[in-house]
C-alpha cells in the first residue's frame, strides 16, 4: 500500500456538519463548529486567529491553518458601477472576479479556472493559456469578496469568468452546493456557462442541480463554429444540441444559448435563419452578446443596425431572444476580457495606475 500525502484542505466549502467534525478532531467541543461556520460564511473571517470567540491558545496554534480566503490584490471600478477584483491565491496565482450591481441585484461573475485551455479565438482568457483548476474554496471566496466589498448580499452568480466550468466539475459542483447551503444563494439564481465538451453536459445533468445552463454556441453551423472554437472540432453541433435537449429533459430546467456577435463573421441574416432552425421544437432562449474587443484579434462589434436585424429575424422565427450588452467594458471587466496572471509583478504596474 502506498501512502498519499494530501494537502490540508481549506475550511471554506465545508458544511456545518463537516466543520463540527473538524473542531471535534481538534479536541474542541462540538458547539465551536457552529461558531466557526458563522464566522466563516457570515462574518468574513480570514483566519482562525481572527475568530475572537475561540480560546486564545487554540487560535494562536492554528494561526496559519488555511481557512480558504484569497487576498485582494487589486480592484478597479468602471463608470457603470461594475467592480473588477484581482484575487491572489495561496500559490501566488492571480484570478479575476467581477461584481455587477443593479438596483435589485448584485451579480458576481466567477472564474472556475485560472486561465482556460479552450482557446476560443475571440476570448482574452484563452490567450494566456491554462494555469490550473480552481479549488471549491477559491470559487466561494470570490462571491464572499464581492459581497463584503459591496456590503450587500449577492443575489446572483454567473460562472462566466475565466475558465471552462465543465472541465472542473469535481470542484464546481461542491462550490455550487456550498454557495447555496452555506452562503444562502438560490441555485436558481446561478447560471453556469459552457462552450460544451462531449459527454459533459449530460454528466452535469446527472447532478440534478437547479442552476440555469448557458451554452456558448456562437455559430449557426459546424464549419464556422470550429473556426471560432477549436475544441468544437471534436464535438459536432448536432451532438451538442442532442445533449442540450437531454439536459432539459433530465433536469426540467431551461437552457439558454449565448451567441457572440462578430461583424461580418457570424452576424449575417442567413446565419440568423440557419441558427433559428436548430431550435425548432426546443424551448431555447438566445442571448446575443455583441463582441467586446480584445487586443489580440481584429474582430469588430457589429453596427446597431446589424444587431437589431439579427435579433428581429430570430424573433420572427419564434426564438426567444435578448441582446446582452456586457457591463464593465471600460475596465476590461466584460465577458471575454478577463485574464489570469502568474505573478504579482505583472499586475504591480496596474495597481499603481488606478
Ligand atoms: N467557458 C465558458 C465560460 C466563460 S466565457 C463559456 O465559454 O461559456 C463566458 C461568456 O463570454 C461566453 O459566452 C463567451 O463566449 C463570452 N465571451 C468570450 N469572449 C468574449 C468577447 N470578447 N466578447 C463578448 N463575449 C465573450
Amino acid at each position: 500500500m502506498t501512502a498519499t500525502v494530501t494537502p490540508t484542505p481549506a475550511l471554506l466549502g465545508k458544511s456545518l456538519e463537516e466543520l463540527t467534525e473538524w473542531v471535534k478532531q481538534q479536541g474542541q467541543p462540538a458547539y465551536r463548529g457552529k461558531q466557526l461556520y458563522q464566522w466563516l460564511y457570515h462574518q468574513g473571517a480570514r483566519s482562525l486567529e481572527s475568530i475572537t470567540v475561540f480560546p486564545k491558545a487554540w487560535r494562536e496554534s492554528l494561526a496559519d491553518y488555511p481557512v480558504g480566503r484569497s487576498q485582494l490584490h487589486y480592484q478597479s471600478l468602471a463608470p457603470d458601477g461594475t467592480r473588477k477584483y484581482l484575487l491572489q491565491l495561496r500559490d501566488g496565482l492571480i484570478i479575476e472576479a467581477v461584481g455587477i450591481p443593479t438596483a435589485k441585484r448584485l451579480t458576481v461573475c466567477v472564474s472556475s479556472q485560472a486561465g482556460c485551455p479552450m482557446d476560443c479565438n475571440f476570448c482574452a482568457t484563452g490567450k494566456g493559456g491554462f494555469l490550473r483548476n480552481l479549488k471549491r474554496h477559491e470559487i466561494i471566496d470570490q462571491v464572499l469578496a464581492v459581497q463584503e466589498d459591496f456590503q450587500r448580499r449577492v443575489s446572483h452568480i454567473v460562472f462566466m469568468g475565466m475558465g471552462e466550468p465543465l472541465l472542473n466539475l469535481p470542484e464546481v459542483v461542491p462550490a455550487i452546493h456550498s454557495l447555496n447551503r452555506d452562503v444562502g444563494i438560490s441555485q436558481r439564481a446561478m447560471t453556469l456557462s459552457t462552450v460544451g465538451l462531449p459527454g459533459k453536459i449530460r454528466q452535469l445533468a446527472e447532478h440534478h442541480l437547479q442552476v440555469t445552463l448557458a451554452v456558448s454556441l456562437h455559430a449557426s453551423n459546424q464549419t464556422l463554429r470550429q473556426e471560432l472554437i477549436p475544441s468544437a472540432t471534436k464535438y459536432p453541433l448536432p451532438v451538442l444540441l442532442t445533449e442540450c435537449r437531454d439536459y432539459v429533459e433530465i433536469t426540467g430546467r431551461r437552457l439558454s444559448f449565448e451567441y457572440i456577435l462578430l461583424a461580418r463573421v457570424n452576424d449575417f441574416p442567413e446565419q440568423a435563419r440557419e441558427l433559428a432552425r436548430h431550435f425548432h421544437g426546443f424551448q431555447a432562449h438566445v442571448n446575443l452578446i455583441p463582441y467586446n474587443p480584445i487586443p489580440e484579434v481584429d474582430y469588430q462589434r457589429p453596427s446597431q443596425e446589424r444587431i437589431e436585424t439579427f435579433r428581429r429575424i430570430l424573433e420572427q422565427e419564434r426564438v426567444v431572444v435578448s441582446v446582452r450588452y456586457s457591463r464593465g467594458l471600460e475596465t476590461d471587466a466584460a465577458c471575454g476580457q478577463l485574464r489570469a496572471a502568474k505573478s504579482q509583478r505583472q499586475d504591480a504596474s496596474a495597481a499603481s495606475n488606478p
